[in-house]
């Protein structure tokens, strides 16, 4: 009788922490419901910026899109470095960014180091962003946008991307393909159909 009890116990115990785990796992699946949807927008400083430059970023981007956070700065990784030309390899620099992204999160690196991608014929072209579309990645750089106060277009264009929107035949909607110059004095707004998309992933349009 004392060992019948004795399992009876265990058994109940057993059960019990079955119970407490299947409980747990399922808090843990709402948890990543919860994550999927709300994506967390991290900005990293990296290379060349001021404290200016780091603030006005964070305080736009705080306007329209819903979860921003701020990471301290750091310095440019060597491996993206492009010794002959003096600038960064913005392809290198979004997969590595990728890798550090937990899953609702979405890298946004900010400098204003020149970047550059292989664009063929020229295997390193100098450019203003790139991102993943859609993607957990993007970066974006002031250096080749002529009138500073315009670098607000390049950084929402690039998230644009990576929450999934394509460029736009609209010629003053953020999301134009720059064709390789500064478009961004012409940009004024995104388009109905971009803005939709937008709103739908929780921005503030
Ligand atoms: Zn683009
Ligand atoms: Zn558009």
């Amino acid at each position: 009788m004392k060992y019948f009890c004795l399992i009876l116990f265990s058994l109940l115990l057993l059960s019990c922490k079955q119970n407490e785990r299947s409980e747990k796992q399922q808090g843990n699946k709402q948890v990543e419901k919860k994550n999927r949807k709300a994506v967390t927008i991290k900005i990293l400083p990296l290379g060349k910026t001021t404290p200016v430059f780091i603030q006005n970023t964070f305080s736009d981007l705080k306007k329209i899109v819903p979860n921003v956070q701020l990471l301290p700065k750091e310095a440019m990784p060597s491996f993206a470095y492009y010794k002959p030309r003096n600038r960064y390899r913005a392809d290198s620099l979004i997969a590595w960014m990728r890798k550090r992204a937990a899953d609702g999160e979405v890298y946004l690196g900010i400098t204003m180091d020149d970047i550059s991608t292989t664009k063929l014929p020229n295997p390193d072209h100098g450019i203003m962003g790139l991102g993943y579309q859609p993607g957990n990645a993007c970066i974006a750089s002031n250096f080749r946008v002529r009138d500073k106060k315009n670098y607000y277009k390049v950084v929402i264009h690039e998230l644009g991307h990576t929450a999934g929107l394509p460029h736009c035949p609209q010629p003053f909607c953020f999301m134009r393909d720059a064709e390789g110059k500064d478009v961004t004095g012409e940009e004024k707004e995104f388009c109905a159909g971009c803005k939709a998309h937008l709103k739908k992933a929780g921005w503030r349009l």
